[in-house]
């Protein structure tokens, strides 16, 4: 189920992180963590951000959060009656507004008080938003645990009784107490074992078409968000520098960048013959990015013009936009 509303619009943004350095504390520069990124997400769809570790992907679902502020840029989100700022909105507005997007943790053993019950822990946010208590919140919980595929008989135990698993589905539960609009999933299943991530993702997508819900799914696994995902975007140091609807993605990328990271997804077809493609060098720092295009020290294509002008996000084909000076010259390798 879906429609055709945008719930989720993210315009210009910018986190930049000032570097102070000396006694007084004096800015000698930034780090530009989330430089200019835009996107939109439609309700009951996926958006996955993608890329390696520090590129930007968990600042950006911060900042939607309103955990941190933007530096600037634009949140904007749609409801069915109103449309809301999020970097406008004032405390208390804001205190009010966080029931509409929730969070699912990455790390399912620290994100649950092992001294709170599951009814406790699952219950929290019903309590602290007034919603519900007494036997009206443990119907809740009940129906909660039911949703997410656990036994309702364990309402009164402990994290440490539950598996991985079983702790992912409790955070689950959760995240959807207050019934959200959005729910943003921050490598959700990357702590897991590979057996049980695919038993999640199936939750995920199981519960989104059930309520349509909207996710903005962050991972750095590839391979992880082509089964949940509507549209990919692939962030390098700050920038998305590939935005698309999966499976063009996965079958007609466009960016040097998006080629490396599906060379490394694992195929189960033993006869597939692939070309592994190996980074070289580190990643660009965000403080200090080079001239041009911020990937071209690890680009195998790179080439003069590469290295002195920078790359603006173009729309090569309907929908798909790609930041790189030869997208419409490479023919790179989907899968
Ligand atoms: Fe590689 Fe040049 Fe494209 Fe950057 S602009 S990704 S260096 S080919």
């Amino acid at each position: 189920m879906q429609n055709d509303r945008t719930l989720l619009q993210v315009k210009n943004l910018k986190k930049y992180f000032p570097i102070k350095k000396g006694v007084f504390r004096k800015v000698h520069g930034y780090v530009k963590a989330v430089d200019d990124v835009s996107f939109s997400i439609k309700k009951g769809e996926t958006l996955s951000l993608v890329g390696e570790s520090g590129c930007g992907k968990t600042t950006i679902g911060r900042l939607i959060l309103r955990a941190i502020k933007a530096t600037s840029g634009e949140i904007i989100f749609h409801l069915s009656d109103k449309e809301v700022k999020i970097n406008k909105l004032h405390e208390s507005e804001l205190k009010a507004f966080r029931k509409y997007m929730q969070l699912i943790f990455q790390d399912p053993y620290s994100s649950l008080n092992p001294r709170m019950t599951v009814l406790e822990i699952i219950g929290e946010p019903l309590l602290v938003n007034r919603v519900a208590s007494g036997k009206v919140l443990e119907d809740r919980v009940v129906e909660l645990m039911e949703l997410v595929g656990l036994n309702s008989k364990y309402l009164r135990r402990y994290p440490h009784a539950f598996s991985g698993g079983q702790r992912q589905r409790i955070g689950v539960a959760r995240a959807l107490a207050l019934n959200p609009e959005l729910v943003i999933a921050d490598e959700p299943v990357s702590a897991l074992d590979v057996s049980i991530q695919a038993q999640i993702l199936n939750l995920l997508k199981d519960i989104q078409q059930k309520q349509n819900l909207t996710y903005f799914f962050i991972s750095h696994d590839l391979s992880v968000v082509e089964y949940i995902s509507d549209t990919v975007a692939v962030m390098y140091v700050g920038q998305i520098v590939e935005i698309a609807k999966t499976k063009n993605i996965f079958n007609h990328l466009k960016h040097p960048y998006t080629e490396a990271l599906l060379s490394a997804v694992p195929r189960i077809d033993p006869g597939e013959k692939r070309e592994r493609y190996f980074l070289s060098g580190e990643v660009a720092d965000p403080a200090n990015p080079p001239d041009g295009c911020y990937f071209h020290p690890r680009c195998r294509y790179a080439e003069s013009i590469c290295k002195t002008k920078p790359v603006p996000l173009t729309e090569v084909v309907t929908g798909h936009f790609v930041r790189c000076h030869l997208a419409e010259e490479l023919d790179l390798k989907g899968i």
